[in-house]
């Protein structure tokens, strides 16, 4: 699963440095049918075709083209009762390939890195693009530039949606589905943002959960445009503090930290530069092994579990030879167990370290995450935990790291490479970018009846 260079050996254009202060502008990118997208790259006979790819195990549909939607099939849907109805509407099903998926999400932020000076990666398929003050003017330019670069360097569809916050941002890439261009701008005070907010059933917006829709409702607050307009007071008292943030948002002031994601998270991503280049696989390891450490107890702390890890190591962007690698894998079933996630952080890293470089970052993200409640996918036939340990193990070392100080009790993780669930995955498609295996196979016969003279057909 060796990344390789990426996007590296490609010379990226001069572009402007990152601005200081808060942000002017927004933009959020985000990869359409990012899986299915994937699965076409490789099979561009699909392209307008309806494609849907099946969550771990071949339990459910878990990503689905607008095509497959419009048969009446949706995200969700257990596969073996509609196995038969899949095939005769002549849809393409695959079974999920998150090594796949990892590296084509790399690639697709480094080629949005040659573009804009910071780029914070959201989920595995999406990204904020913060606009300071030399970006912003040209916003609706550089989200055309995003889009057509990544479809030409990746392949992927990818669309813009742009607003004064991440909350609009996330609203204008809601909407950019529909338009033909695929970028959208919602500029502060413009009719086309006081149309788009009547427009949006307050459901739909980041971080309004149904929870929050119906007690909304209850009061007549329907639309993002009514939400907006809302006593903030009134607003904390039914929604909390998250909720006067997404008011606050939606007027167009910035409230949503970094870190801080009003939605329930779909991804987490812990990653850090180096205080000096790292060089030893050793050191590397202990890296990733704490950034798997903190997004477990993140993720305990939020009462999630993530499905897929993803690991990253990098050289200098601006050094001689940038160079980026990076792997991703399947836990077999949500967890959130330090050390199941520090072990599968190890075992990615592993198989994507390349000696002789001089690191500059390194960091994980976690994908697929749900909430530990909601228990395995919908239909997968899951096999146990792969973490047999008690719960309570992780909820005695949380406990005393608050107590004592984070990292008083840490994981050795365990060395050796157990096989990870020998999952179903019938329908795999049998490509990948980070795997010398799964090259296509060219056989080359001799030509009937001897070499092809000058007179043969050359033109083949
Ligand atoms: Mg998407």
């Amino acid at each position: 699963m060796a990344g390789g260079d990426d996007t590296g050996a490609l010379t990226p254009p001069r572009k402007p440095r990152a601005a200081k202060g808060p942000p002017r502008l927004w933009a959020l990118v985000d990869c359409a049918s990012f899986y299915c997208s994937c699965e076409r790259l490789f099979r561009p006979d699909l392209l307008g075709k309806p494609v849907v790819v099946l969550s771990n195990n071949d339990g459910a549909v878990v990503a689905i083209t607008p095509e497959a939607k419009e048969l009446g099939f949706v995200r969700g849907d257990a596969y073996f009762k509609r196995e038969r109805e899949l095939s005769e509407a002549g849809v393409a099903v695959f079974s999920s390939n998150y090594a796949l998926y990892g590296d084509i999400s790399r690639r697709v932020i480094r080629t949005m890195e040659s573009l804009a000076p910071e780029v914070l990666q959201y989920s595995i398929d999406e990204a904020f693009v913060p606009l300071g003050k030399a970006l912003a003017p040209n916003a609706l330019e550089l989200g055309a530039a995003i889009r057509e670069r990544v479809a030409r360097w990746v392949g992927v569809p990818v669309r813009v949606g742009i607003g004064a916050t991440r909350t609009l941002a996330k609203l204008a890439n809601h909407w950019a589905k529909k338009s033909p261009s695929g970028v959208l701008f919602l500029a502060p005070g413009s009719e086309r943002l006081e149309l788009t907010l009547a427009a949006t059933p307050v459901g739909d917006l980041w971080g309004i959960g149904r929870r929050g829709t119906a007690k909304l409702g209850k009061i007549g607050v329907r639309t993002a445009k009514d939400l907006r307009d809302m006593e903030l007071p009134a607003a904390r008292r039914l929604l909390t503090v998250t909720g006067e943030r997404t008011v606050m948002e939606l007027r167009g002031f910035q409230c949503v930290a970094d870190d801080l994601s009003p939605a329930p998270r779909k991804t987490m991503v812990s990653s850090r530069s180096f205080g000096r280049k790292v060089e030893r696989l050793q050191d590397l390891e202990e890296a990733v092994a704490s950034h798997a450490a903190r997004a477990g107890e993140r993720l305990r702390s939020e009462g999630l579990a993530a499905l897929g890890l993803s690991v990253f190591i990098e050289t200098s962007r601006f050094g001689k030879d940038p160079f980026n690698a990076g792997a991703t894998l399947c836990l077999g079933s949500p967890t959130n167990s330090t050390v199941s996630l520090v072990k599968a952080a190890k075992e990615a890293l592993a198989s994507c370290f390349a000696p002789g470089r001089r690191y500059a970052k390194c960091g994980i993200m976690l994908f697929d995450i749900a909430s530990e409640e909601a228990g395995p996918p919908a239909g997968g036939l899951v096999p146990e935990d792969i973490d047999s340990r008690p719960a309570g193990l992780m909820g005695a070392m949380d406990e005393i790291n608050a107590k004592y100080g984070r990292g008083t009790i840490r994981v050795m993780a365990e060395p050796g490479r157990d096989a990870y669930w020998k999952l179903r995955r019938d329908r795999l498609s049998k490509v990948s970018t980070c795997d010398l295996g799964l090259l296509p196979l060219a056989l080359a016969k001799p030509w009937p009846g001897g070499a092809p003279g000058p007179a043969g057909p050359q033109s083949l």
